[in-house]
């Protein structure tokens, strides 16, 4: 039999859209993910989330608000989707194990950090380089490190990287930051901060040895290439939403976001609502993802309610 609601993903999105449906007799299954919990399970002290008036753990805060929708009945699943089927109801879900169906479905699956796509990058991930200055940024107490990237999210690590390394250096594709005026300003003030223009990270070294030593750079005006000794390469270009699996199924914008229809989670399938950071390339906010999953299981229980009436 088809479930009523079937939620994708567990970050705080997903399980708010869990407590809420919970609350609303709706049965919920969450298909945890492959990263349950989310981009909460690798941050340190969330100091913004409402309710919380010292900091709290990410990974605590996620377990909270399972513990949470479990006591009104949510359920949960370890997994992955693999394959989905929106063509008509009841939607299809396969995960790695069964193919389950549902009346409505809430994708909640966020985004995962873009990288650069280089060998070395991968294979020194964890190893001196990160796409998380928050979750590693403790490491490099003392050390130098730079920050690829020209947006928010780059200029904002680098301050916070500030707190523990002894220099940051900026490294950014173009002569110009993306990054909002306000955090350009605290970033040319920090001394030490500085930027590294029209450049690009060829190479990370030493693979070899297994840690990162030196990054190999390219002006891109130029082509000249320099090796810069390093002791960490943090990766801040943006993320990309985790939509891969709905390619074709339904309305994606140009950069993967889910389209939802005017002020609401409804996309262009309806039965299928949409929350957090899948569908929005802006705020981006555990609070924001939060309050979105409550929207779109709203959104949700008012479908569902109406299609018992017809
Ligand atoms: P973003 O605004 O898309 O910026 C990505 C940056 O990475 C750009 O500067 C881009 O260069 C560069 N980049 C992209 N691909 C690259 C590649 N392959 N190699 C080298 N550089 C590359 O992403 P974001 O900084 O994560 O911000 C996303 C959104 O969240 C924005 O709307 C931002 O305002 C918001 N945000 C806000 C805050 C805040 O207000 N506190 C903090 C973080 C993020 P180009 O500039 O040349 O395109």
């Amino acid at each position: 039999m088809a479930e009523q609601v079937i939620i994708i993903g567990s970050g705080p999105a997903g399980l708010t859209a869990a407590l809420y449906t919970a609350r609303a007799d709706l049965d919920p299954l969450v298909i945890e993910g492959f990263q349950p919990g989310g981009q909460l399970m690798t941050t340190t002290e969330v100091e913004n989330f409402p309710g919380f008036v010292e900091a709290v753990l990410g990974p605590d805060l996620i377990s909270i608000m399972r513990k949470q929708a479990e006591r009104f009945g949510a359920r949960f699943r370890i997994g992955d989707v693999k394959a989905i089927d929106l063509s008509h109801p009841p939607f299809t879900v396969a995960t790695e194990d069964d193919a389950l169906q549902c009346q409505a479905l809430i994708v909640a699956t966020g985004a995962s950090a873009r990288l650069l796509g280089i060998e070395s990058e991968r294979k020194l991930m964890g190893h001196g380089v990160s796409a998380c200055a928050t979750c590693d940024g403790f490491f490099f107490r003392g050390k130098q490190v730079i920050v690829v990237g020209g947006g928010d999210s780059a200029v904002e690590e680098a301050g916070f990287l500030t707190k523990y390394a002894e220099k940051v250096h900026v490294v950014h594709r173009r002569e110009s930051l993306r990054a909002s005026k306000i955090m350009q300003d605290r970033a040319f003030k920090n001394p030490k901060i500085s930027f590294i223009w029209d450049t690009v990270v060829e190479d990370i070294l030493d693979v070899n040895r297994g840690v990162v030593t030196a990054v190999k750079l390219r002006n891109v005006n130029t082509q000249d290439l320099t090796e810069m000794p390093i002791d960490g390469v943090f990766i801040a270009i943006g993320h990309n939403p985790n939509t891969a699996f709905l390619a074709g199924q339904i309305e994606l914008d140009s950069k993967g976001f889910i389209v939802c229809r005017g002020d609401s989670s409804r996309t262009s399938v309806e039965g299928v609502f949409a929350a957090g950071d899948v569908m929005d390339p802006f705020y981006k906010q555990a609070v924001t993802a939060a309050g979105s999953g409550c929207r779109a299981a709203i959104d949700c229980d008012n479908y569902l309610a109406l299609l018992k009436e017809t």
